[in-house]
C-alpha cells in the first residue's frame, strides 16, 4: 500500500467538542455564536482534511496553504474583524468573533490559525489606523484575500526589548519621501506576502509604515525551518535603502510603537484563543483514546489517575476560554484597554496548551510520538500539537512578558519598570 492510499483512522474517527457538558454558549451573544458555527463548519470542511499536510510541510514558499487561504477569503472569514465602512462584517463584537474564528481554526491546525492571526489581526488592525488611501490599497485586498499581509517588529537584536535604542531598522527622509534600511526576523507570511506593516526607528521615536515587498531593495530571506507550525512560513526581510512615499506612514509619525503594542494586545487575545483551540483538540482526542484504549482488562478511562487529570484539564480549558472571552468583550465594549486581561489570557491559555500537549502524548503512549505509524499509516494529532503549542508561549510577546504586564497593573511601573 502506498503512502497516499493509507487509511488515517485516528484523524477521521475522533469526535469533537465532547462532552457537551462544558457549555460555553451562555457567555456568547447570538451574533458570536453564529460566527462560531460558521467557523466550526468551515474548519471541519476545509481545514481538517488538509491539516496533516499543512502541519508537516517542508516550509518552502510553495508549502503556503494558498487553497485554504483562498477558501478563508471566500467564506468571508477575513471580514469578521472589520467595520462595515472598511468592507468588514460590521459586527457588534468583532474582537470576540475574531478570537472564536481563531479557536476553531486552531482546533484543526495552529498553522492556519497563525496565518489568519497575522494577516487579519496584526497587519489588518494596524492598517485600520491608516489613511483612506492606504486602507483602499491594502486593507481592501487584505479582506478579499487578493493580497497577503505581514507585520514586522522583531529584529535579530530587538524583539522582547522593542526600545528605540535596540531597533536597527530605520526610516529617514529623502527627496519628499523616505528611505528604509535594516532587517526583520521571523516574519510570518514573509515568503508569500505582498506587503509588510513595518515598525521602524524614526529619529528618537518609532513609526509604522507599509511597504510593498516587490519594491527594489527589498529581499526576502530563505524560509525558516521550525519545530512546529510548519504551515506558517517565516523568513527574514531585508531593506536596502528602499524608497517609499511619505503617504506610506500609518497614522501620525512617531506613534508606531503605541499602535504596534495595541495591535499586539489584540493579537494576544487571538493567540489565547489558539491555545484554547489546541487544548480543546487535545481534550477531545484524549477522552476518546482513554475510553477506547484498554490495559489490565479495562479501559484507561477507568483509572482514576486519568479521570482526575482530564477533570483538571476540563476546568483549565473553561478558565482559559472565559479569560479570552472577557478580554475580547472588554475590547469590543470600548472599556479600559484590556492589556492585562489579554496578557493573562495569552499566558494562561498557551501554558495550558503546551502542558496538556505533554500529557496528550503520554496518554497516547508510543502512538502519541508517531507522525505516522509504519504498520497502517495511521496518524495521531497529539504529536503535531506537541510541536505547535510551544511557539504560542513565545510569539506576540513571550509569556514572561505577559506576566510582567500583569505585574505592572498590580504594582505600577515604579516597581516593575
Ligand atoms: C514561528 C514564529 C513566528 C513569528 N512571527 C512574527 C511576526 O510575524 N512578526 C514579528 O515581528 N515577529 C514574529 N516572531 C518573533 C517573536 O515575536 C519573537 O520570537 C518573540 O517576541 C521573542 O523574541 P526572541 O525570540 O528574540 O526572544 P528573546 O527576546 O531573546 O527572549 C529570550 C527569553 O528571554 C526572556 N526575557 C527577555 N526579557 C525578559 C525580562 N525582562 N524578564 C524575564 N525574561 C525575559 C524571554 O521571555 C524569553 O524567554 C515570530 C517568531 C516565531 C518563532
Amino acid at each position: 500500500m502506498t503512502k497516499t492510499q493509507a487509511p488515517i483512522p485516528s484523524l477521521t474517527l475522533v469526535p469533537r467538542h465532547q462532552p457537551k457538558l462544558y457549555a460555553d454558549d451562555i457567555l456568547l451573544p447570538d451574533e458570536s455564536r453564529d460566527v462560531r458555527s460558521l467557523a466550526r463548519a468551515f474548519a471541519d470542511r476545509i481545514v481538517a482534511p488538509r491539516a496533516y499536510e499543512i502541519g508537516h510541510a517542508d516550509e518552502a514558499a510553495v508549502d503556503f496553504p494558498r487553497d485554504v487561504f483562498g477558501e478563508m477569503a471566500a467564506a468571508g472569514l477575513f471580514r469578521v474583524p472589520f467595520a462595515a465602512a472598511d468592507g468588514g462584517r460590521g459586527l457588534a463584537n468583532p474582537a470576540l468573533a475574531t478570537a472564536l474564528v481563531i479557536e476553531e481554526l486552531a482546533y484543526h491546525s495552529n498553522s492556519v490559525a497563525a496565518i489568519y492571526d497575522v494577516h487579519c489581526i496584526l497587519a489588518g488592525h494596524a492598517l485600520k489606523r491608516a489613511s483612506p488611501e492606504l486602507r483602499e490599497r491594502y486593507l481592501k485586498p487584505l479582506l478579499d484575500g487578493t493580497k497577503i499581509g505581514s507585520f514586522a517588529t522583531t529584529e535579530a537584536e530587538a524583539s522582547t526589548d522593542l526600545s528605540v535604542g535596540a531597533l536597527q531598522t530605520g526610516v529617514r527622509e529623502s527627496d519628499g519621501g523616505f528611505l528604509i534600511s535594516g532587517s526583520k526576523r521571523f516574519i510570518t507570511n514573509a515568503p508569500v506576502a505582498d506587503f509588510v506593516v513595518l515598525l521602524c526607528r524614526d529619529g528618537e521615536r518609532m513609526s509604522l509604515v507599509v511597504v510593498d515587498l516587490d519594491l527594489p531593495g527589498v529581499r526576502v530571506g530563505r524560509p525558516d525551518r521550525k519545530l512546529g507550525n510548519n504551515g506558517q512560513l517565516t523568513a527574514d526581510l531585508y531593506f536596502d535603502d528602499v524608497v517609499i512615499s511619505d503617504s506610506q506612514v500609518i497614522g501620525e509619525r512617531g506613534t508606531g510603537l503605541r499602535v504596534a503594542l495595541q495591535t499586539l494586545t489584540y493579537g494576544r487575545i487571538g493567540i489565547a484563543a489558539s491555545g484554547v483551540g489546541m487544548a480543546q483538540a487535545l481534550f477531545d482526542h484524549c477522552v476518546e483514546r482513554l475510553k477506547t484504549r484498554r490495559a489490565f482488562g479495562k479501559s484507561l478511562a477507568q483509572f482514576q489517575h486519568w479521570q482526575f487529570k482530564l477533570a483538571e484539564r476540563a476546568t483549565q480549558i473553561e478558565n482559559a476560554r472565559n479569560l479570552y472571552y472577557k478580554a475580547a468583550r472588554q475590547l469590543d465594549a470600548g472599556l479600559d484597554f484590556p492589556e492585562p486581561l489579554a496578557a493573562m489570557a495569552k499566558y494562561y491559555a498557551t501554558d495550558l496548551a503546551a502542558a496538556f500537549a505533554r500529557d496528550g502524548v503520554q496518554i497516547f503512549g508510543g502512538y502519541g510520538f508517531m507522525r505516522e505509524l509504519g504498520h497502517d499509516a495511521s496518524r495521531y494529532r497529539v504529536e503535531e500539537i506537541y510541536r505547535d503549542a510551544k511557539i504560542a508561549e513565545i510569539y506576540e510577546g513571550t509569556n514572561e512578558i505577559q506576566k510582567w504586564i500583569v505585574a505592572r497593573s498590580i504594582f505600577g511601573k515604579e516597581f516593575t519598570g
